[in-house]
This record gives C-alpha cells, sequence and structure tokens, in this order.
C-alpha cells in the first residue's frame, strides 16, 4: 500500500485538463452518487491482467491494445462494440498465429469518454466556446449550452460502461470468440482487399488445425478454444470519476480504481507532483504512461519510481508515441535510458498520436503510411537494441468509416467526409486495422525466427 495517499490526495496537487463545473453541490452529489454504485471491474481481474503483462515484459507474450479514440453517448450501440471486438479478435488471431505465442487483448473500451486536449478553447467563425473535453464532460455540438460541463454525464458514461462491459464479457466467455467461428467473423464484415483475403487463408489453416486436433481426440469444446480472456482500459483522466470507483480490495485490502483493468496516464498529463501521477500511484492496476517525443528522461525514470517503487513486471506499459518522422531520433535513448536504469516496463508503440495532420479539406486525419511506418521502425529499432517489441496501441474502430487516408481502400483526402464520424481523433477502420495486424505479424514472426537463430547459436558455440 502506497504511503501518505488515499483515493482523493490527488486534490491538493496541481491539475491539468480539468473541466469547471458551474453547480459545485450538484457534482458533490454526483461524485457520492458514483461512490455507492458497484465496481465495474474487479480486483482479481486487475491482478491477472497486470501478471500477463509480466509475460509480455518477459517477452513471452504480446499486448494488443486497440479501440476508440473516444467512446461517445450518440455511437452507443451492440452492433458497434460487436464489430470493434471482433476486429481485436481477427487481428489477435493473426498475431497468434505468426508470433506463437498469447495474445493479451485490451480494448480501449467501458470508459474511454474523456479526451485531453490541446486547447481549452475552440473558435468557429468568430465564435469562441469551450473546448469538447469526451462526452463523460461536455457535449460536441457547438453551442454554448452543449460544452458547458455536467456531471450527470459521469453516471451516463458509468451505465454506458456497465452495460458495453456486460455485453464484451459474454462475447468473450458466451461463444462468440469460439476459434471455431474464425471464418463467420470475416463473413460478419463486407470487407475487401488483400488483408481479408489473407485472413481468410488463416482462417482455413486454422479451422484444418482443429480438425486435425479433433481427429486425434482433443477436445475442440476445450475452454481455451471457447472463450477468451478480455480486458478494457481507458485514460484517467477524469480523477473525479476515477476516485469515485476507486475501492479497497476485500482478499488483499488494496485500493484498486474498478472503472476499468488497466489505467493509463496520457503525454499531457504525465507529470512529476501532479495530481494524474499521485492518483495512479496508490491503485492496485497495471498502468499505462503515454511516451511521447518531448519526455524528460530523468523526470520518466522518476515518475516510472513513484508508481512502481518495487519494479514489479507488468505494472508499467510504457505506450511510446512519437511519430513516424522522429521515432528513430527519439526513440533509443528512451529504450537506452530505461535499459541503464533497469527498469521493467512492457514496450508498447502506438503509431496514432504522433502522425495526426490536417487535410486541406480541414479534416483531422493520420496517413496510413505513416502508421505502418511507425510500427515497422518501432521493432527495428527493438530488434537492434536488443529489447522485445510487446506491444501496440492504437485507436481504431470495427466500423468502415473513413477517418485515416490511405489503406487497402486507398482513402483520399477527397474522400475523408464520406464516413468520418469520430469524436475526436480519426481511427483506423476494420479493414486498416487488420491490414496493420498483418503487418505487425509478420514482425513477430521475424522476432521469432531471429531469436531461435539465435538460441541454436548459442547451444553450438
Ligand atoms: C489518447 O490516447 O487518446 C491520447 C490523447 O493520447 P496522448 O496522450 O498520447 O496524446
Amino acid at each position: 500500500m502506497s504511503t501518505n495517499w488515499s483515493p482523493d490526495s490527488w486534490r491538493s496537487m496541481p491539475i491539468r485538463q480539468v473541466p469547471t463545473y458551474p453547480d459545485a453541490n450538484k457534482l458533490a452529489e454526483v461524485e457520492a452518487e458514483l461512490s455507492e454504485l458497484p465496481p465495474l471491474v474487479f480486483a482479481g481481474e486487475a491482478r491477472r491482467l497486470k501478471s500477463q503483462l509480466g509475460d509480455v515484459a518477459a517477452g513471452k507474450a504480446f499486448l494488443l491494445q486497440g479501440g476508440d479514440c473516444a467512446e461517445s453517448f450518440a455511437e452507443f450501440h451492440a452492433d458497434k462494440i460487436r464489430d470493434t471486438f471482433r476486429v481485436l479478435l481477427q487481428m489477435s488471431v493473426a498475431l497468434t498465429f505468426a508470433a506463437s505465442c498469447p495474445i493479451v487483448k485490451v480494448g480501449r473500451m467501458a470508459g474511454q469518454y474523456a479526451k485531453p486536449r490541446s486547447s481549452d478553447s475552440e473558435t468557429k467563425d468568430g465564435v469562441i466556446l469551450p473546448s469538447y473535453r469526451g462526452d463523460i464532460i461536455n457535449g460536441i455540438n457547438f453551442d454554448e449550452k452543449s460544452r458547458i460541463p455536467d456531471p450527470e454525464r459521469m453516471i451516463k458514461a458509468y451505465n454506458q460502461s456497465a452495460s458495453t462491459l456486460n455485453l464484451l464479457r459474454a462475447f468473450a466467455q458466451g461463444g462468440y470468440a469460439n476459434l471455431q467461428q474464425v471464418h463467420k467473423w470475416n463473413l460478419e464484415f463486407v470487407g475487401t482487399g488483400e488483408a481479408f483475403e489473407k485472413y481468410q487463408d488463416l482462417a482455413d489453416r486454422i479451422d484444418e488445425a482443429l480438425s486435425f486436433m479433433e481427429a486425434c481426440g482433443i477436445n475442440p469444446n476445450s475452454k481455451a478454444l471457447h472463450s477468451t480472456d478480455f480486458y478494457v482500459s481507458h485514460e484517467a483522466l477524469l480523477l473525479r470519476y476515477e476516485e469515485a470507483l476507486t475501492r479497497v480490495d476485500s482478499t488483499t485490502g488494496d485500493w484498486y480504481d474498478t472503472s476499468g483493468h488497466l489505467l493509463w496516464i496520457g503525454d499531457r498529463t504525465r507529470i512529476k507532483g501532479e495530481a494524474h501521477v499521485e492518483f495512479l500511484r496508490g491503485i492496485g492496476n497495471p498502468l499505462g504512461l503515454k511516451v511521447g517525443p518531448t519526455t524528460n528522461l530523468d523526470e520518466l525514470i522518476e515518475i516510472i519510481d513513484v508508481l512502481n517503487p518495487n519494479d514489479e513486471a507488468g505494472r508499467i506499459t510504457l505506450i511510446c508515441r512519437m511519430g513516424a518522422g522522429i521515432i528513430e531520433d527519439k526513440l533509443p535513448p528512451v529504450i537506452k535510458r530505461i535499459e541503464e536504469e533497469g527498469r521493467t516496463v512492457v514496450w508498447s508503440s502506438d503509431p496514432m498520436h504522433g502522425n495526426t495532420i490536417t487535410a486541406v479539406n480541414g479534416f483531422k486525419t493520420r496517413p496510413f503510411e505513416d502508421v505502418l511506418a511507425e510500427i515497422r521502425r518501432f521493432f527495428r529499432i527493438h530488434r537492434s537494441m536488443g529489447t522485445y517489441a510487446g506491444g501496440v496501441h492504437f485507436g481504431m474502430t470495427g466500423q468502415d468509416v473513413t477517418e485515416c487516408t490511405g489503406g487497402a481502400e486507398a482513402i483520399t483526402e477527397e474522400k475523408l467526409a464520406d464516413r468520418y464520424r469520430t469524436h475526436c481523433d480519426p481511427r483506423l477502420n476494420a479493414s486498416q486495422s487488420l491490414e496493420l495486424a498483418f503487418l505487425i505479424a509478420e514482425s513477430l514472426k521475424e522476432e521469432r525466427v531471429e531469436r531461435a537463430k539465435e538460441l541454436k547459436a548459442a547451444a553450438s558455440s
């Protein structure tokens, strides 16, 4: 248990990215109501994820973390949840096949409602209004009323997260994730392009393997084939919400934030001596830290030590989001420093947040080739430095949106307007996500082959 910490100790620290609620009494009432509501996840689940991330840190598993940039109230629908879950399953199958190691699946889902903003205000046609900060805080419509922070939105986000998790648990454990359904996952999506064909091939091979196993007498209905572990995560940005859902675990006596299994600190709030680091140091969940190109390495080490004083494997995932153009300059010094200091972390790549551009028609987008380039370079750098590229983190949806340019469908800047539905940053659509998974799969396969060669060489020398 952390010393001098309580779920509200962050309140006396400097804080950024906070909304100003006009009605303090209403805010206090909502926080009190939330703190009486049931936990969304259990401490034991968060510990299991931490242990699986410990395997990732040791190079024995791979982390796949993805989902909406920002979940919204308007787009809440069972089909949307299913589609995102299904694409994550498809990606995970492609990765498992290539890497021959367990894939730890974590959704940016069931809680990803708060967004950090680069500016407190937004200007349109000369009108200045407070920025949209995510549906848990205010509304996206550009009018004065929508932009007023409303505490009741926290209750709605909680309820929506509870329903999302309920459905995800049913999908993960109730038969939808059954490996015998690999073909069906593809058929449900009107996908086109090379990635879907590759997936079809893969599904055929899995079917063959399952038939072979069955012929050998191995039970195809075993739990390992029928269900999967699936976890949820979000940025712990709105600390009032996080505090209200933080509870003592009856098994260990430790505090856990029961709003999600894994919580991360964003690049803008990862600051020593400030509220977000203070809050996260006291909870037992596995934590993510976004690491951008301006990260101060001395401060990063200090923060890691505050959050993980005993260097527990699986506690810290560094989610690196440098940008394709500068990753080769910016990532190696971070790896070198962490290695020199001997800290145990999971290395994950977020190839989205460092590659945002504004298209000529004003849409915020991400060129798919930059996303792929950052991932390729991430793997190459780790390979050359002898460290393990253990995971990926990205904004995606199972829907057929047009938010990132490029990919097999060659989405142009002009086509962005066709189906641009994100509430904040652009996401990969289903076929771009699958294409990305096959690229990662290739890198993981190369890694496996290289490792096998090294082991063989070591054994014969
Ligand atoms: C995010 O992941 O939604 C995000 C805003 O990322 P970052 O903190 O890396 O900018």
